[in-house]
């Protein structure tokens, strides 16, 4: 009942998505999916302490990733960015937390793989930016339009962790 309040609350104030609310975007790409790493990019997170309040497993059309990339349509790569997304299917998943869009990121590594630390998912499982395995929303803002462009509203589940109070004071 308290986040069916939020929700609608935060569709007249989208900041209401803040503090242990907070909301990020994240996505499995396709070589993500086809080289098994699902489980434990999901584990990873997990075991974080970050909760998982929607999750499908698509195949995204073209139309969708170009506007979802669309800050990079005039990226030489913009193109083959595009049609590598929409080669398999993709994990498209919402996780929420305190600061997880930031956090997200850091678990993610840099853009490019060879930049990106042991330890980080870019960092230990990958080598090619152009075959990154996973997405993540780069600001609060960015993620609030990722997910309304992927997620209908009732997609997006509230649900109470029980380890919550182990997790935030
Ligand atoms: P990030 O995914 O880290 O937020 P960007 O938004 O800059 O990075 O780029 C989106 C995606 O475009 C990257 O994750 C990567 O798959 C692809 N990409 C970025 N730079 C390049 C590049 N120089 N060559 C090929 N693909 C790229």
């Amino acid at each position: 009942m308290i986040c069916l309040a939020l929700t609608i609350f935060a569709h007249i104030f989208p900041t209401a998505w803040t503090g242990i609310n907070e909301r990020t975007f994240l996505a499995i790409k396709p070589d993500g999916c086809q080289r098994r790493l699902v489980g434990e990019i999901i584990k990873r997170l997990e075991r974080k302490g970050f909760k998982l309040v929607a999750m499908k497993m698509m195949h995204a059309s073209e139309a969708l990733l170009k506007e979802h990339y669309i800050a990079l349509r005039d990226r030489p790569f913009y193109g083959r960015l595009v049609k590598y997304m929409s080669s398999g299917p993709v994990i498209a998943m919402v996780w929420q937390g305190l600061d997880v869009v930031k956090t997200a990121r850091l678990m993610m590594g840099e853009t490019n793989p060879a930049d990106s630390l042991p330890g980080t998912i870019r960092g230990d499982f990958c080598v090619d930016v152009s075959r990154n395995v996973i997405h993540g929303s780069d600001s609060r803002e960015s993620a609030q339009r990722e997910i309304a462009l992927w997620f209908k509203d009732d997609e997006l589940i509230c649900w109470d962790q029980s380890t919550e109070s182990w997790i935030y004071e």
